[in-house]
């Protein structure tokens, strides 16, 4: 069995599972910011590799610019935004995450009172590839 993730929203609701995370980042940009309060740090999953394991009814999905953010309509979780291919799942709802963060996007548009306090490499837009 492949490495598998369990992530649950503030209030419990909704819970999902992740397959094979690919990496964990942070992206900066101004809409993150506005959707969680200050950067998202995400774990990115192909999109065939997520899926919902209990309150898919709770989940509801606003049409942000460039990609679809999906939250939990109780508590109001973050839960991940959709890329199409892949998802860039926010990492703080789950609790058995352990992976080295492995780059910054989208750091141009940063909050001048985010430090980067890691090594992680950094983009100024999306990273390559
Ligand atoms: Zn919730
Ligand atoms: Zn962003």
């Amino acid at each position: 069995m492949a490495d598998v993730l369990k992530g649950t929203c503030l209030c419990g609701g909704v819970e999902y599972e992740v397959e094979d995370a690919q990496a964990l980042g942070y992206c900066h940009c101004s809409r993150c910011q506005r959707w969680t309060g200050s950067s998202l740090a995400g774990v990115v999953v192909a999109s065939e590799n997520f899926r919902f394991t209990k309150g898919e009814d709770l989940v509801k999905t606003y049409e942000s610019e460039l990609a679809p953010r999906n939250f939990c309509s109780n508590c109001g979780s973050s839960l991940y935004d959709d890329l199409g291919a892949v998802y860039f799942v926010a990492a703080g709802l789950m609790q058995d995450l352990d992976m080295e963060p492995s780059f910054h996007q989208q750091v141009a548009y940063k909050a001048s009172w985010h430090q980067i306090g890691d090594s992680a490499a950094q983009f100024d837009e999306m990273p390559p590839g």
